[in-house]
């Protein structure tokens, strides 16, 4: 059943606070759509490593009048350096440029990027409800009725799941649907103290630099405008997926030896790197395969919820904050039923192609025998000079033009 609410009659139920959430509620608000964000944790920003965000999430920024203030608070990256562990290089590409997209990628503290969005919800008085964690909705004719932990319901006139890789929106809506897979690759990562100073590479400021060996890869960024504070990933694979139990029982002084192993023989700063970290995060990766649908009766999918993809793509946050753009405006201009499937026509087929993507980057990022590496190495320095900055193009230069 179509309805014709117009945007200032609807009131929208948004499961889940993230960078999904929070943007979705103030595209709604901007759209003039009343939104409720119910939030299963009180509110918490410092969770997260190091991120960066695409000039097209820059660029979805840049609508909500955010993307000058995160640009303050992250360090510009304008290339891709990639080099294998002897330090030899293989190749470097573009990480976006002014010129050609608006903006160039940008590197940060994930929270400084969470911290940004809730702030600017906070200030426009959008209403957020935490420690409100969603067991279930129904559909009650064109309304819909979300259930809490805690007794309580919430009614409006449909609901969004921005609730993350293992939404419980997405249970409800596809109970036989596809489930969060495990990569078989688990990444580790951290900051490196802000006292460390005898890093001083000035040519590394604005690069990310990916090192690339047979015992895995290491990356890292400068993440802070002003005094720079290094972030820094590392992956392996590991076929079994590791337990929460096992993952808990890793301490940071464990993490840093294992690390340091890993990485004995590498070109500096890897070992100094790990040797100054004041955190270490150590994460199973999963994606979310393809699903059959985003939307079923009045409830509709955004963000890691719809499509959690691996960190290798370097895009989760940019295509949430895309997603949030994209259906606020449908939700502006259509009903919903139509909004919803005009929504779901021009993302889904994006969002999986990128997440494929981020499988294949992560694949070229474990660990290979001292053959396959010197393969890796070669296909790299070949194929990227030619094709890198194509490959990066189709992702950086989406943009939505909110006015039309
Ligand atoms: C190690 C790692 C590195 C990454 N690096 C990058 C990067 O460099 N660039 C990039 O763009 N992306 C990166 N990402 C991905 C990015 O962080 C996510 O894609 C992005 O944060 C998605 O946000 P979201 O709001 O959809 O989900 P989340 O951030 O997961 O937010 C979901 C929210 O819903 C809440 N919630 C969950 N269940 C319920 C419930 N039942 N009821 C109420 N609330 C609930 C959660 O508490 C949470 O606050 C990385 C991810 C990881 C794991």
């Amino acid at each position: 059943m179509v309805t014709n609410k117009s945007a200032h009659e609807q009131q929208a139920i948004i499961i889940g606070s993230g960078i999904a959430g929070a943007a979705t509620a103030l595209f709604l608000k901007k759209a003039g759509i009343k939104a409720t964000v119910y939030e299963a944790y009180p509110r918490l920003t410092t969770i997260g490593g190091a991120m960066s965000l695409g000039p097209n999430g820059m660029n979805v920024l840049a609508e909500l009048g955010l993307a000058e203030k995160l640009k303050s608070q992250g360090a510009p990256l304008e290339r891709l350096h990639f080099r294998n562990q002897t330090g030899k290089r293989l190749a470097e590409t573009s990480s976006g440029t002014v010129e050609k997209y608006g903006y160039t990628s940008v590197a940060l503290h994930r929270s400084a990027l969470l911290e940004l969005v809730l702030n600017e919800a906070d200030r426009q008085g959008i209403a957020f409800e935490y420690e409100k964690r969603l067991t279930g909705y129904t559909q009650q004719g064109n309304q819909v009725v979300a259930q809490f932990e805690d007794g309580s319901t919430a009614t409006g006139d449909y609901i969004i799941g921005a609730d993350g890789i293992h939404s419980q929106v997405r249970s409800v809506m596809l109970p036989n649907g596809p489930k969060p897979e495990y990569t078989g690759h688990v990444a580790i990562g951290g900051f490196v103290d802000e006292n460390y100073r005898d890093w001083d590479n000035s040519g590394d400021l604005k690069k990310t630099v990916l090192t690339f060996g047979p015992e895995g890869s290491f990356g890292y960024c400068n993440t802070k405008s002003g005094v720079p504070q290094w972030g820094w990933w590392s992956t392996y694979g590991q076929a079994k997926e590791p337990t929460k139990a096992e993952l808990d029982a890793f301490t940071d002084e464990q993490l840093e030896q294992m690390l340091l192993k890993r990485h004995a023989s590498w070109v500096a700063p890897v070992k100094e790197f790990i040797q100054h970290s004041i955190m270490f995060i150590k994460t199973p990766i999963y994606d979310v395969p393809a699903l059959p649908t985003w939307h079923v009766g009045r409830a509709v999918l955004i963000g890691d919820a719809a499509h959690a993809m691996s960190p290798h793509a370097g895009q989760g946050a940019s295509v949430a904050l895309e997603d949030a753009m994209y259906l606020a405006k449908m939700l502006r201009d259509y009903p919903f039923e139509q909004a919803v499937e005009r929504y779901q026509t021009a993302r889904k087929a994006r969002a999986e192609k990128i997440c494929k993507t981020g499988r294949d980057n992560a694949a070229r990022q474990v660990d290979a025998t001292p053959a396959q590496a010197r393969m890796r190495d070669m296909v790299m320095s070949i194929i990227l000079p030619l094709m890198g900055d194509r490959m990066q193009d189709w992702i950086f230069k989406y943009k939505i033009n909110w006015e039309d």
